[in-house]
């Protein structure tokens, strides 16, 4: 679920916490990652901290072959998400409103949307040097 109603977490203590399990399709423009894991999300005073472990599954592109492959991958990222309260009183403290529109918010029904962050998390968290197989040789498969 990447859309978690967050209103009963807000309400809690700090410290309270949410288990939410993963098991979603996030795309990026044509690449499709399956996701499946847990994100934990824990309320501070602040903001609510969002702890993602996660294995992605995507369709790759061998750099010596250049075939299309399955590769399976870990994100692990751990972000923090703000409320509108939060942010006001993030820019009452002097912070500048272009630094405050990066961070990742929870709308005002309550709603944390996960799919964002786990989307730019799987992007830098996809091998560099994406190969099919460990031995691949495009030179030895003619
Ligand atoms: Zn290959």
């Amino acid at each position: 679920m990447l859309s978690v109603n967050v209103g009963t977490l807000l309400q809690q203590e700090s410290g309270s916490k949410k288990i939410v399990a993963i098991d979603d399709v996030v795309e990026n423009g044509n690449d499709r990652f399956l996701v499946k894991g847990t994100v934990r999300l824990c309320k501070t005073n602040r903001f609510i901290v969002a702890e993602a472990d996660l294995v992605a599954t995507s369709e790759l592109t061998c750099m010596r072959c250049l075939n299309k492959f399955i590769s399976t991958f870990t994100v692990k990222f751990t972000d923090e998400f703000y409320t509108k309260d939060n942010l006001i009183v993030m820019a009452r403290e002097g912070n500048r409103e272009d630094d405050l529109e990066d961070f990742f918010t929870v709308d005002g029904r309550n709603i944390l949307d996960l799919s964002e962050a786990i989307r730019q998390y799987a992007i830098m968290s996809e091998p560099l040097k994406p190969i099919c197989t460990e031995n691949c040789d495009p030179l030895r498969q003619r």
